[in-house]
């Protein structure tokens, strides 16, 4: 299978309300145009040195994600550019990507990430600290666009569910906070069917388009 024929496949699962974001981390900028000549235009990284040598190599009109962990001091380098921040986790972060938005007359779209899975060691927000951001007024140069989460890595895909309900859930009561909320990102190449099923209309998938990541 050919990275076109897997983009080809994905796509024909994929509702037409739910956008498809390719995460293409780790992949040469060869394996990206063959997605940008099979159409796709939106690829997500989640590594800001990464991010930006390839927004500077590859062709203008793709649009950036930025799906990974963003260190404050980093935003400087995607403020420019970027397309959607899918990693906001914590206020201060917030407030820089203010700060680096006016800095170049940009309002930046921002998703709020938030912690559902089991394991501690992945990023996110809890529900105390989701309210306080909803609550900010006054950042004029950050949209704040939606929710983005990831699930527990396990074969329970009931486990896996059950996170992404409770993630949609939070979605619908930031909807009714916030009427500027549209987007709920979540479901990777091995759970975006079940993230669809409860409500997902931004999928990330990597691997099931360009193939397993070889990580050095
Ligand atoms: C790598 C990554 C993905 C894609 O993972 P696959 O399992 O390869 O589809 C999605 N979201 C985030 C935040 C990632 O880091």
């Amino acid at each position: 299978m050919t990275i076109s024929d897997n983009l080809k496949m994905v796509r024909s699962r994929l509702p037409d309300h739910v956008e498809l974001v390719a995460v293409s981390k780790t992949k040469s900028n060869q394996e990206i145009m063959q997605a940008y000549d099979a159409g796709q235009r939106v690829f997500g990284e989640n590594k800001v040195q990464e991010l930006v040598r390839k927004q500077e190599e590859l062709p203008n009109d793709i649009e950036w994600h930025m799906i990974g962990h963003l260190q404050r001091n980093k935003v400087k380098y995607l403020a420019p550019f970027v397309t959607l921040i899918h990693g906001v986790d914590s206020l201060k972060l917030l407030r820089e990507i203010d700060k680096q938005g006016k800095k170049y007359q940009r309002v930046i779209p921002c998703l709020l990430q938030m912690h559902i899975a089991m394991e501690s060691s992945k990023f996110g927000l809890n529900r105390e600290e989701l309210d306080e951001i909803l609550e900010l007024d006054g950042l004029e140069h950050v949209k704040l666009v939606g929710l983005m989460g990831m699930a527990t890595f396990t074969p329970d895909m009931e486990q896996v569910r059950k996170e992404f309900a409770f993630l949609s859930s939070l979605f619908e009561y930031c909807k009714t906070r916030r009427p500027g909320f549209s987007i709920l990102s979540m479901g990777m190449s091995g759970d975006y069917e079940i993230a669809i099923e409860q409500g997902s209309n931004m999928v990330r998938i990597g691997s099931a388009i360009f193939g397993a990541r070889n990580y050095p």
